[in-house]
């Protein structure tokens, strides 16, 4: 929970910390103390969607004469929040097939490579047997990358040469997780959003190979997007969403942002479900997002 916190510190401050100052010096609890505390939400990126229901919701217990003190007005706002993001998060369920194929798609940068690597760190530790696909095959870096994890964790890595096709690659790893009876299939993908046509194609026909080879795969299209880059990511999912039917978003580094409300608008606006959330660079810093702890370190 503390790190927590400590990893939300800028959207605590951007966030939390403006409304506190709001309502410190607000001496009614009127049309335009919500008004400013609307400005607030949208600046910290929740979205005009999620703001305005938020708000709503606020405007209704206030007529219900529920919001009796600056307090009451606090907790009522981390309740909706909460409610929310409850809609907007769920967690994986390895056991839903075997092996539990995750296919990870997401622009270079984002913090795929890093993701794959803390995932199958984290399965590894619960006692699931992980294989995974170094299927970005245009970086050797990653491939190389992937391999440094995979070592580290004790966890093999289906590599091909740089260049190679990497639905080849799909279809080697998918073989491998069969014969090695593995829980778990993690695979990379290229993420180099210049030849966008070129990329969504390759990544339509890898997951062809994927559910081809294991009924059902991929299980899951875990979408990794970059906190940092705010309504950008926005973008890039409805991109690989109509390319790829995305089932899942990881999004990364809300250590480094004050726009943490990005999250709010990720499930408001794309209705897909938030698996991770990732608050720093340690394996242990890619955790389930669960919001109650992420509502309740923000508002600690
Ligand atoms: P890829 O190009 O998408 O594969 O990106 P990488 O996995 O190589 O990650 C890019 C950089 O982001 C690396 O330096 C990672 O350590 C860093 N990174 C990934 N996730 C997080 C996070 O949650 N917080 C922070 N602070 N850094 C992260």
């Amino acid at each position: 929970f503390d790190r927590m916190r400590q990893g939300l510190a800028k959207t605590q401050a951007s966030l939390v910390g403006r409304i506190d100052t709001l309502l410190r010096g607000s001496k009614a609890i009127d049309a335009d103390l919500l008004e400013e505390l609307e400005e607030i939400l949208i600046t910290a990126d929740l979205g005009m969607k999620t703001t305005q229901d938020l708000v709503g919701a606020l405007q209704q217990r206030l007529q219900r004469n529920e919001l009796t003190d600056m307090e009451t007005l606090r907790r009522a706002l981390q309740d909706e929040l909460t409610a929310r993001l409850r809609l907007e998060a769920a967690p994986l369920d390895l056991s839903a097939a075997a092996p539990f194929v995750i296919m990870v798609v997401g622009v270079n940068g984002v913090g795929k490579t890093t993701t794959i690597g803390k995932l199958a760190r984290q399965f590894k530790a619960q006692g699931k047997k992980v294989v995974l696909g170094a299927g970005d095959t245009f970086r050797a870096a990653a491939a190389e990358q992937l391999g440094i994890w995979g070592e580290r964790s004790g966890v093999e890595v289906i590599r091909h040469k740089e260049g190679a096709d990497p639905a080849a690659v799909a279809f080697d790893a998918a073989k491998a997780a069969l014969a090695r009876k593995a829980d778990v299939l993690i695979l990379d993908t290229a993420g180099r959003l210049h030849t966008k046509a070129n990329l969504m194609e390759e990544l339509k026909k890898v997951r062809r190979v994927l559910g081809r080879e294991i009924p059902g795969a991929p299980h899951e299209t875990l979408l990794v997007l970059d906190a940092t880059t705010g309504q950008n990511a926005l973008t890039q999912a409805r991109l690989f969403n109509e390319a790829v039917e995305v089932t899942g978003i990881a999004l990364t580094k809300l250590d480094g942002t004050a726009k943490g409300g990005i999250i709010v608008a990720i499930g408001n606006e794309l209705a897909l479900p938030v698996r991770y959330v990732g608050i720093g660079e340690g394996v242990e810093d890619l955790r389930p997002f669960d919001p109650e702890v992420f509502v309740a370190a923000l508002f600690k």
